[in-house]
């Protein structure tokens, strides 16, 4: 099994490489079809020739590295089983009374870490080169550890908690776990935007006053008390632009990144808000959770079917005895990184509808549409973003509609 894991791996990865390879760098070529050229849409018509270049090479690197990624992580804990390295890790971890579950979880966070880590730094490589990521080696370095140790942390507690319910009840241990999620979902995106995110960054109040005025006003106008709307500091990390709706509850909150606020008019910015107003008003934030706890359900049960089924066929070959025993944890990952994977399609689609209805209602509120236009232009340039991506690429990585998709919508908007 270990050989043809290594010939599969050794022959395999480089085809599938390749295959990405010729389909983002040959077999689709970027720009707009020609019903859309010299429109608002057609990046000739607001970009510089250079600028154009810039963002079709960074895109197009960009893509494989997520497709080289998609792969990775099943790769790794299937390598991890077929070595032997669980049961290692758990004779390990069981020097330690009390503890074995998170020395387990540490171990193995630890090794797909290291292996990960390449692609993560080529990553922060190309944005950095491209002129994106203005963040020092440190900085990010520090920003992947936190992210390590956060991550750790929340995985420690679940799979401790986790296989207490598979020892507990071997049949039913998937509907608890669930019904345990549930509230756990719920206090993460409740904890999120005041105890994750500042680890990161500082959030504050919006800082230029007379911008300030304005975007609260827009706020009131729907609603929306003044002390939701949040200002970061992303431009000591990033050249890029963003806006976002996070959190829940009392901790619901809408955050612009201050790239987003230094560089757009007010009118580009206030079109901007008014398309993260929408996602508050909608209630996209509850539907988003609603949304992780069905999939969750689904999840966890087919996990539960599939985990049996692996632990009875190679569960020798691997070394996992029993499915209550921790060696087991890498098959369960491995299964939900399938399954997330075919999932990610769906759900990104159903993200693309929330955000076309963001933008519906943003240019409704605020029917500028040259303004609104702009700003998906800056967000483009800045972010050296395709307009057009490839199908697959739309598919597999887009939770929002693409610029093209988004920019005709609005040129095509009548104001009433
Ligand atoms: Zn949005």
């Amino acid at each position: 099994m270990k050989k043809r894991f290594i010939w599969g791996t050794v022959i395999g990865f480089p085809i599938y490489t390749l295959l990405v390879y010729l389909y983002l760098f040959h077999w689709t070529t970027p720009g707009v079809p020609e019903a859309f050229e010299g429109t608002a849409a057609d990046p000739s018509t607001f970009m510089t020739e250079s600028e154009m270049a810039l963002s079709e090479e960074y895109s197009k690197y960009r893509n494989l590295l997520f497709f080289i990624g998609i792969p990775v992580e099943a790769l790794i804990y299937l390598g991890i089983l077929i070595f032997g390295w669980s049961a290692m890790f758990k004779n390990f971890s069981e020097r330690v009374k009390f503890i074995t579950v998170p020395l387990y979880v540490l171990l193995l966070s630890t090794v797909v870490w290291l292996i990960s880590f390449p692609l993560d730094y080529l990553g922060y490589q190309l944005s950095g080169r491209y002129g994106i990521s203005t963040q020092t080696f440190s900085s990010w370095m520090k920003d992947e550890l936190i992210s390590f140790w956060v991550g750790f942390l929340i995985m420690a507690i679940l799979i401790s908690v986790l296989y207490f319910l598979i020892k507990k009840a071997p049949k039913r241990w998937w509907l608890y776990a669930w019904l345990l999620l549930i509230p756990f979902f719920a206090f993460m995106m409740y904890i999120q935007p005041v105890l994750i995110d500042p680890l990161y960054n500082e959030f504050t109040e919006l800082k230029n006053p007379e911008l300030e005025e304005k975007i609260l006003a827009l706020a009131d106008e729907a609603e929306i008390p003044a002390d939701r709307v949040y200002e970061v500091d992303m431009s000591e990390k990033t050249n890029a632009m963003n806006a976002y709706v996070n959190g829940i509850g009392s901790n619901l909150r809408i955050v612009l990144w201050d790239t987003t606020l230094n560089r757009l008019d007010d009118n580009e910015t206030l079109f901007i808000m008014a398309h993260e107003i929408g996602h508050y008003v909608m209630n996209h934030l509850y539907m988003n959770l609603a949304g992780v706890i069905l999939s969750s359900f689904v999840g966890l049960y087919l996990t539960y079917r599939l985990i049996h089924i692996v632990v009875r066929r190679w569960g020798g070959a691997f070394g996992v005895q029993r499915v209550e025993d921790i060696t087991s944890l890498p098959i369960l990952f491995l299964l939900l990184t399938v399954l997330t994977f075919v999932s990610t399609p769906v759900e990104l689609a159903v993200s693309r509808q929330a955000e076309k209805a963001a933008d519906n209602y943003a240019i409704e509120m605020m029917p500028d549409k040259e303004a609104a236009i702009g700003s998906f232009q800056q967000l483009t340039i800045n972010g050296r973003s395709e307009v057009n991506p490839p199908l697959l690429v739309k598919y597999l990585r887009y939770g929002h509609p693409t610029m093209m998709e988004r920019i005709i919508m609005l040129e095509q908007y009548e104001n009433e």
